[in-house]
């Protein structure tokens, strides 16, 4: 995978992000305040505003460039949070021009680590890391399983998808959520569904 492989990912996680954005944004007047939609899909366009105008030349630069982007321009939880994911990711990457699944493995291992230092969540806590976790989980395995990129990101997903799904019943412990303690069961939270279409957009920067 070379830079322009990530800069791929960015622009479909853009994209995605904004077809979805108010779905997530229902996702989030139901337990939050109604912004997580419309937090991400500005940070999105920070993001490739930023990236239009100081082209990055290598992976790890394209990330943490996007990473920046999302904590200097998204104020709620998920900017600083997807900001740190993305700026750990590129400093995993370091200066490489050209990244191997186990890197990206390394690389997403690290992000996983910086979410969870910042905003202190473990998994079944009804965060963005309860789809997070098992999607890097899964891709670590597939890749250790020697399974072709597209299709160990498509377990990926998959394992993103399930665990987004899996919060529905959960009592959020962190964030905003966790304000209305039981009232928040029965509801998927918002940030693991914007996980789901983060790695969806890196599975279809993989293509077939
Ligand atoms: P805010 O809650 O500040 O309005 P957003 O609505 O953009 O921010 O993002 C909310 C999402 O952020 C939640 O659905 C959850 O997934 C995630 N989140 C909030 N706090 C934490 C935390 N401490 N650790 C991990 N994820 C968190
Ligand atoms: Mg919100
Ligand atoms: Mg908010």
């Amino acid at each position: 995978m070379d830079t322009s492989f990530f800069l791929a990912w960015i622009k479909e996680a853009a994209t995605a992000v904004q077809a979805e954005r108010d779905h997530l944004t229902q996702l989030d007047a139901a337990i939050g305040d109604a912004d997580h939609g419309a937090n991400l899909d500005r940070g999105f366009a920070a993001v490739r505003q930023a990236l239009a105008d100081t082209p990055p030349e290598t992976p790890g630069a394209v990330l943490v460039q996007a990473g920046s982007a999302l904590i200097r321009k998204v104020g709620g939880a998920s900017g600083p949070l997807y900001g740190t994911a993305f700026r750990q990711m590129g400093r995993a990457l370091g200066d490489a021009p050209e990244i191997t699944p186990a890197g990206l493995v390394t690389a997403l291992e690290a992000a996983q680590e910086g979410v969870q230092k910042l905003g202190g969540a473990a998994e079944g806590d009804k965060t963005l890391v309860d789809a997070f976790a098992p999607a890097v989980r899964a891709l670590a395995q597939a890749v250790q399983d020697g399974a072709k990129l597209a299709d160990a990101l498509e377990t990926a997903t998959t394992a993103a998808e399930e665990g987004a799904r899996a919060t529905v019943p959960l009592q959020a412990r962190k964030g905003r959520a966790s304000y209305l303690g039981p009232r928040s069961v029965g509801h998927e939270d918002p940030g693991a569904a914007s996980t789901v279409l983060i790695f969806t957009a890196l599975r279809r920067a993989a293509g077939q």
